[in-house]
């Protein structure tokens, strides 16, 4: 039997650390890779093309959304995000993990088509941190940093749609939390394939 990567879907409001925790993770978990996400907005300093998105215009994700090359797609902060189907199936296939970073509409277009994978939230110690904290990015506009703000207190009412929710204090400890669970759902009964063939044997499987 082929083994599928299992999907790891974290979703966060904006300015949680949510992606210094994405990228601390993929540091410790050699078998993960992510499923980088095609958007419309505009390419922020420190971003890489293809690395942390593929920055595509409107017209061009109109046009990939009208092909149905979009496991989920979301109108976010005023821009469109996706994760491709490609993106997806591209290291699954070879059994990678794969890590989907998405806002809680992508969490509920998946969790609407009973999308297996362990879903995770993380959230900020207080809304007062997540504001220090979207403020000292110094990324976006007086204007996005309120929008962003509203958003993400809507999305951490949501915080029942996940599996676990993890309160990012202190990145390091995130991240252990994230392996913790990563490890446990791998160890799951459900989802055991023997390792050789004589164990197959042994099964019956
Ligand atoms: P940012 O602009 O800060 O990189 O991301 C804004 C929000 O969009 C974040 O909550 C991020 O997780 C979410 N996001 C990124 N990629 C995708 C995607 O492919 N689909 C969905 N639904 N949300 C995404």
């Amino acid at each position: 039997m082929k083994k599928v990567g299992l999907p790891i879907i974290i979703s966060a409001p904006s300015g949680t650390g949510k992606t210094t925790t994405c990228k601390r993770l993929k540091q410790r978990l050699p078998n993960l890779k992510i499923a980088t996400s095609h958007t419309t907005r505009k390419i922020r300093k420190g971003e890489t093309q293809g690395v942390d998105y593929f920055f595509i215009s409107k017209e061009e994700f109109e046009s990939k959304k009208n092909n149905n090359d979009f496991l989920e797609w979301a109108k976010v902060h005023r821009e469109y995000y996706g994760t491709s189907f490609e993106a997806l199936d591209k290291h699954r296939q070879n059994g990678f993990d794969i890590l989907l970073e998405l806002d809680i509409q992508g969490v509920n277009s998946l969790r609407n088509m009973d999308f297996e994978g362990i879903y995770i939230m993380i959230l900020p110690p207080s809304i007062e941190e997540m504001t220090k904290r979207l403020k000292k990015r110094g990324t976006e506009t007086e204007e996005d940093i309120e929008g962003r703000l509203k958003t993400g207190k809507e999305e951490i009412k949501d915080y029942k749609k996940h599996d676990y929710v993890i309160t990012n204090f202190e990145v390091e400890e995130t991240v252990e939390s994230i392996l913790a669970i990563v490890r446990a759902e791998k160890s799951r009964v459900a989802r055991y394939m023997p390792t050789s063939e004589d164990i197959k044997e042994l099964l019956g499987s």
